[in-house]
């Protein structure tokens, strides 16, 4: 069953890969299916690139990188601030067809694309931030200026959770610092990155600036980490996938950004505000059917309103629906295939067997393949595989603790380090336990953190580097130290 979406611009549903300024359909010829995950239907098929694309993709980032590291920041900005606004006049076009390769609720779809603009505007401001500085000198007739000046050519290797704002994270402060990229988005949803393409296009990007290849991960991927031309490699995705890339790396030894998995511990106190934490809790789980790297993978909470919390976030979760998310008033849609619901199904029967109690769902929902109903599992103990692994499913599960030391211990035993969330009223103990815990992103009584003004990234095995924020260009630039000497002649 074929299905396109139905777009007020049609030209934004593209299907080859977009190379050196032009849409190449790509030498593999190949045909790559993209799947409503809602429906099973096929919206698009997609030419797929290979290795000898790739490699042309890289050629031309690199002879583009001659002439946009020279073009001003002004110049930079002003092209980006273009994007931008193209961004946002074809919100809705792009919403819909995310919707449609990506199954989440329009309401997340529109939401994400304003998230995502929300960078690709901050990073036209911030081109005209990125200052040096000067240093006093070592002797009397010397002085040292710091500049700092663009790494390169820069890959980018995106998931299909957020397949506009992972792009446009790394996309938009590589491009502002006057690095040229060339983006592998994933798979299951390649037209929301082809889509960015074709509106950064229109924006005025000089061709070879903005590269996005579509094909197998392992052929484009060996390319990009193996080339010498590609000097930096920002990648968002599993922590497996992440340790691979970075050994194909080290040969050339790229610079790395590092956007991981998480694990992250959604800690309620008992002197919290339980109205507070339960909104918090649906945000922080539920977004996107649980397939976010912030959502909350495990619910510690204090034992004297263990009880309570476990009542009200059944109640709570209850109100939510699950079903098309093109559809009105669905807040969750479908998980992206069928390997998730596996995967999904895997981790809970076997937390089950291992003696947690399901309160609620359980079972994949009758809605199609891909749909897992919103489930709640109490009891949860440390050795269980939900506690252990990132379940990246709209799965609550819940352990209790005593005092603020089990809670922190409980939370810290994972490898993961991305986000962590607290909720107490007592400041002092907010304090104290944020700082106490290792994760790269504290929510203190809030259950939604992201933002273009914010520094989001990992520690441990969630990874490193920081996208947004003031930092966020950091990632792209180097620092040129330069002794000035001769003064005294
Ligand atoms: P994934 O399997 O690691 O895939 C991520 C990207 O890597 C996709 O484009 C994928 O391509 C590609 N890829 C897979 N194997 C590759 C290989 N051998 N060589 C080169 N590229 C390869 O992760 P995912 O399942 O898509 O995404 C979910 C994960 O991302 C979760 O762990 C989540 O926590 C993490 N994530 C982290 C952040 C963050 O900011 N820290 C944000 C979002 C998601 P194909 O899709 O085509 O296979």
């Amino acid at each position: 069953m074929q299905q396109v979406p139905a777009l007020e611009d049609q030209r934004l549903l593209r299907t080859t890969s977009y190379v050196d300024g032009a849409w190449e359909a790509g030498e593999a010829r190949e045909v790559l299916a993209v799947n409503n995950p809602a429906t099973g239907a096929t919206i698009a098929e997609v030419r797929t690139a290979n290795a000898a694309d790739t490699r042309r993709a890289i050629e031309a980032a690199h002879r583009a990188f001659g002439e946009w590291r020279r073009t001003t920041v002004k110049e930079r900005a002003g092209i980006l601030r273009r994007w931008y606004e193209l961004t946002i006049e074809a919100a809705e076009d792009l919403a819909v067809l995310m919707t449609a390769e990506q199954g989440k609720a329009l309401f997340e779809s529109r939401g994400e694309i304003q998230y995502g603009a929300s960078f690709i505007e901050w990073f036209a401001e911030q081109a005209k931030r990125a200052d040096g500085d000067v240093f006093s000198g070592a002797t009397p007739h010397t002085r040292a200026v710091c500049i700092r000046q663009p790494v390169g050519v820069v890959a980018a290797i995106t998931p299909w959770n957020f397949p506009n704002a992972m792009i446009a994270r790394k996309v938009a402060p590589a491009l502002a610092a006057g690095c040229t990229v060339v983006v592998k988005p994933a798979e299951d949803t390649p037209l929301s990155a082809l889509a960015m393409a074709e509106l950064a296009e229109r924006a005025g990007f000089p061709a070879g600036c903005f590269n996005v290849v579509v094909g197998n991960p392992q052929e484009i991927g060996a390319e990009l980490t193996g080339s010498p031309l590609v000097r930096k490699l920002s990648f968002t995705g599993s922590t497996a996938v992440g340790k691979l890339l970075e050994e194909q790396c080290a040969p050339t030894l790229k610079r790395t950004t590092m956007e991981l998995g998480g694990n992250a511990p959604f800690i309620v106190f008992d002197d919290a505000d339980l109205d507070d934490a339960i909104a918090g809790a649906l945000l922080s789980k539920y977004r996107n059917s649980g397939q976010t790297c912030v959502c909350a993978n495990r619910f510690l909470v204090q034992d004297s309103i263990y009880d309570e919390f476990c009542e009200r976030l059944v109640a709570a979760t209850g109100e939510l629906v699950l079903g098309n998310g093109a559809d009105e008033g669905v807040t969750q849609g479908p998980l992206i295939n069928t390997e998730a619901i596996a995967k999904v199904t895997g981790l809970v029967n076997a937390s089950i067997e291992a003696g947690a109690e399901c309160v609620m769902g359980g079972k994949p929902a009758d809605l199609g393949e891909c749909f897992y109903p919103h489930t709640v599992l109490r009891d949860v103990t440390p050795d269980m595989p939900v506690f252990r692994n990132e379940i990246f499913g709209p799965v609550a599960a819940l352990t209790r603790f005593k005092d603020e030391a089990e809670a922190i211990a409980l939370a810290n035993d994972t490898d993961a380090g991305l986000c962590a969330y607290v909720y107490s009223r007592d400041i002092g103990r907010v304090w104290r336990v944020a700082e106490a815990l290792e994760y790269g992103m504290v929510g203190m009584n809030e259950g939604i953190i992201s933002s273009e003004m914010a520094p989001f990234g990992g520690v441990k095995a969630s990874g490193w580097g920081r996208e947004g924020s003031r930092y966020g260009m950091d990632d792209y630039m180097d620092i040129k130290y330069l002794c000035v000497g001769g003064l005294d002649r």
